[in-house]
């Protein structure tokens, strides 16, 4: 496969949207899926199911731009095939690697190495053409990975996908088409917060903590999104005019 192109991995429950609502349906009904009465259970919990608002336009603005979007899980096949066929993102994605693929030995993070083989990435250009993108620190950690860029979203599922849109613009123009490069750019130019985290405020008031996370024994730039309220976007918005 041609390594022309970079490789968004995204993971699926909470960072694309919210399918587990699927998940306790098929507990409850195990022989089959009816999809009538799925929606019917559905109508009665608050929970919600379908990708994030903008997330499918954005998904194939970055593959019409060049990008592989692929999800990594620790999902079943089974599951995210069922959720993908319910929220019409069956023919978005360009690969999936479930939890066959994606759980390591250790109870935590994610293995990266099938996907690096199937794209022929190796480690070191991974630093560079590879970004994981995910709402859970403790899960989707990469134990395999060194130097590649995780974008934790906890609020994925509650913003707009435009956000991230802007997110992996930020990095790959500052690094000049190299994400690992990007963010050493960004950290350079961080504030240091009273939480004594160095901050990236983008110009949208988008408030990202940059941060170098060691985990088994290997380091992994993390770029953790805060949301910025409205009401205190307007307040950042006042103080950048003073400056
Ligand atoms: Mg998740």
């Amino acid at each position: 496969m041609s390594n022309k192109k970079k490789v968004i991995a995204w993971d699926f429950d909470d960072t694309l949207g919210k399918f587990k609502a699927l998940a306790y349906f098929l507990e409850q009904n195990s022989d089959n899926i009816f999809v009538d009465y799925f929606y019917d259970s559905l109508a009665m919990s608050e929970d919600g199911f379908g990708f994030v608002e903008g997330m499918r336009s954005l998904l194939s603005r970055l593959s019409s731009r060049g990008y592989f979007n692929v999800i990594t899980t620790w999902a079943t096949r089974d599951y995210v095939d069922a959720s993908l066929v319910l929220s019409g993102g069956r023919n978005i994605f360009d690969d999936v690697f479930d939890r066959e693929n994606c759980l390591p030995e250790v109870p935590f993070g994610k293995r990266y190495k099938h996907l690096l083989k199937k794209y022929d990435l190796t480690r070191k250009t991974a630093e560079k053409d590879l970004l994981i993108i995910g709402d859970d620190l403790k899960r989707d950690l990469p134990v395999d990975l060194e130097k590649v860029v995780f974008v934790h979203h906890p609020y994925s599922s509650k913003a707009h996908a435009d956000l991230l849109e802007g997110v992996i613009d930020l990095l790959d123009l500052s690094g000049h088409g190299n994400f690992f490069a990007g963010f050493n750019q960004l950290l350079s130019k961080c504030l240091l917060g009273n939480d004594g985290r160095k901050h990236y405020f983008t110009e949208e008031g988008v408030d990202l903590k940059l941060y170098v996370k060691r985990c088994m024994g290997k380091e992994i730039p993390v770029m953790s999104i805060s949301m910025v309220p409205e009401y205190f976007r307007s307040s950042l918005e006042d103080i950048k005019r003073m400056l």
